[in-house]
């Protein structure tokens, strides 16, 4: 495919493990700015989806390109350099460093300021931690050690560790399993937030949280598409109702 206007294209996609297709010729594409939500019984694929996206798991044929670079062969760290972010279901935070700390170390090393003073890297570093500790509203929690936030403030603060980075994609898997109505509601409007300065792909059970943030929905089944949409016209297909939302 020549070069396209998408920040990522993926195109007949396929791994197997042992003969078993996890994730099945699959093709889509993601718009500059877009939300995406993924959704899909469980072993339908979609977890791998996002590990052969951040070059966790390696394909076995297809192309994946981010901003019209060829990911498949690239190394996960590459492909985090690359500006790719991506959210595992359960938080990898440092719990006994405080939510600044978390967020001071994960300012990508060498970015932008080398050759200037070592005082105004930590300025830069300060200000961007102060920036997305306000993004993901924990402005408030800055000096507590990670260990005694709340779930959702968990989630949010490993959010925040990624947006340091400041990557063209954010990949979550399952952000408001385990949060109050409250905190799902606030996830909501941050990622609705975050959304208008880069690509979102999120993975959710939870209808009423898809429905607040999904621009579309890309319905899932045995590593392949079954439905693709808004989620309005995804939620009255009749063959996502038989295999997934009638449940
Ligand atoms: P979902 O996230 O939609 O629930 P997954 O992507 O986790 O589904 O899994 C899809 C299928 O692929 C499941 O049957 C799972 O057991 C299988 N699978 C996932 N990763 C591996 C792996 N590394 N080795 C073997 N099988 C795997
Ligand atoms: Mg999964």
């Amino acid at each position: 495919m020549s070069n396209t206007d998408f920040v990522l294209a993926v195109e007949d996609l396929t791994v197997s493990f042992d003969g078993f297709k996890a994730v099945d010729n699959l093709t889509f594409y993601i718009d500059k700015n877009e939300l995406r939500v993924v959704i899909g019984p469980n072993g339908a694929g979609k977890t791998t989806v996002l590990d052969l996206i951040c070059g966790k798991t390696k394909s076995t044929s297809g192309s994946i390109k981010f901003m019209n670079k060829e990911l498949t062969k690239l190394s996960e760290h590459e492909i985090v350099r690359a500006g790719v972010g991506r959210k595992f279901q359960t938080p990898s935070i440092y719990e006994n460093l405080s939510v600044y700390q978390n967020l001071e170390v994960s300012y990508p090393k060498g970015r932008g300021v080398w050759g200037s003073l070592l005082f105004k890297r930590t300025e830069v570093v300060r200000s961007q931690v102060m920036k997305i500790a306000a993004e993901i509203m924990l402005s408030d929690f800055l000096e507590m050690e990670a260990a005694l936030l709340s779930h959702g403030q968990k989630q949010w603060l490993e959010i925040g560790m990624l947006l340091m980075q400041d990557p063209e994609l954010l990949m979550l898997d399952e952000p408001v399993a385990g949060m109050s109505a409250k905190e799902r509601d606030q996830t909501a409007d941050l990622l609705n937030r975050i959304c208008q300065n880069r690509a979102v792909i999120v993975i959710e059970h939870d209808m009423e949280f898809v429905k607040k943030i999904a621009h579309k929905v890309t319905v899932l089944h045995q590593g392949k598409i079954l439905a693709e949409g808004p989620m309005d016209k995804v939620q009255a297909d009749e063959k996502v109702i038989e295999v997934y939302l009638g449940h």
